[in-house]
């Protein structure tokens, strides 16, 4: 069950190299009571990663599978998803049975296990909002522990995985997601792309959304398969009102959205284009030059590579506007100089 050296640069969507020295393909429940303590790692699609270098511990590559319907009323159905289905497959299914709801992320990569840990989100839609309960089995006291979408404790790209730190040391490992899809549907074209895309439509259909949003995708974003990224590399900074304000005044076209909160969402993508970087490269890695917000592997590189990059642009931005940028991926492995 457990293999010795096993190269990672198939399974991350950056293509950066490293090795782990032990990893395990999980395709079935009954051997998640078997796994061996010690540091590890759980691994989905890889399209959320960073790999910085050699891993010394226990990759889990997660491959459980199976969808079903749970149950359904006048107002909602209740559809379960194991971990290792593929997140953009997975809607497809549902929208093919007649369940609308998640069709606003389409075309997300990964897999559904690891959509609640940074709650995905795009096109004016997060994942938190659909998901009912999150299963996983937690190595720790040994058990499965079911999670309300309460107890998620959903956020703009956060959770209870994140908060506790368990989406890096591998303690909760996610078995199923149960979403609740609601069976009266209005399209969401909060996002102005979308409502642009979908225009000359009066009605459209939620077939009609998911494939406006992935002929958006399409164009803005690289294919990871010809041009390995990890999709937005940053996280849009939150910042205060007061904040907001001056560097607004500062900067008149700086993209600021209102959070319910009363603070406000920054456009990281074009702080980083206003600080130089779209397009530019440092070595074999670089700022995509269709969109500033994604860093791009041009092939040969490493996650030193790429953590030197991710400096650089923070530095950059953080000088020019005040604001330190957070990197979204999750970085995983000894550093290699
Ligand atoms: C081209 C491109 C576009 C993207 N667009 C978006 C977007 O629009 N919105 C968005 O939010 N994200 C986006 N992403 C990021 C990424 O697709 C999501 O974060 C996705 O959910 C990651 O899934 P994964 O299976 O690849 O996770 P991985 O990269 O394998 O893992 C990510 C994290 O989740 C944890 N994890 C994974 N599976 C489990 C599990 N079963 N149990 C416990 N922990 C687990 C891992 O330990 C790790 O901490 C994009 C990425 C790419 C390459």
């Amino acid at each position: 069950m457990i293999e010795r050296d096993v190269d990672l640069a198939p399974f991350n969507t950056l293509r950066l190299p490293g090795y782990t020295k032990r990893y395990c393909r999980l395709t079935a429940a009954s051997q998640l009571a078997g796994l061996p303590d010690g540091p590890r790692f759980v691994l989905g699609g890889g399209s959320n990663l960073l790999l910085a270098g050699n891993f010394e511990g226990l990759v889990i590559h997660m491959a459980l599978t199976g969808k079903h319907l749970l149950q359904a009323d006048h107002e909602t159905v209740l559809v379960e998803a194991a971990a290792g289905e593929n997140w953009h497959d997975f809607v497809e299914w549902t929208l093919s049975q007649g369940w609308p709801g998640l069709e606003n992320l389409a075309l997300i990569p990964g897999q559904v296990g690891a959509a609640p840990v940074q709650n995905i989100g795009a096109y004016g839609l997060e994942a938190g909002e659909r998901i009912a309960e999150v299963r996983a089995w937690d190595s720790q006291a040994r058990r499965e522990v079911h999670f309300s979408r309460a107890e998620c404790r959903f956020g703009y790209r956060h959770s209870v995985f994140k908060q506790h730190g368990w989406h890096l040391d591998g303690r909760m490992i996610i078995t199923s997601v149960v979403f609740r899809l609601p069976r009266e549907w209005r399209p969401n074209l909060a996002y102005a792309d979308l409502a642009r895309e979908l225009a000359a439509d009066v009605a459209p259909s939620p077939q009609r959304v998911a494939d406006a949003v992935i002929a958006i995708r399409r164009r803005k974003l690289p294919d990871p398969a010809h041009l390995p990224n990890a999709g937005s590399f940053f996280e849009n900074p939150i910042v205060d009102a007061e904040a907001a304000r001056k560097l607004q005044t500062r900067y008149p076209d700086l993209p600021a959205y209102a959070q319910p909160d009363g603070r406000f969402k920054l456009a990281a993508g074009w702080m980083i284009e206003r600080a130089g970087w779209k397009g530019r490269d440092l070595g074999a890695v670089g700022m995509y030059e269709k969109q500033a917000l994604v860093l791009v592997h041009r092939g040969g590189g490493t996650g030193v590579d790429a953590l030197r990059l991710v400096s650089a642009v923070q530095d950059a931005v953080e000088a020019m506007f005040g604001v330190r940028l957070k990197p979204e991926p999750v970085v995983l492995g000894r550093i290699l100089e």
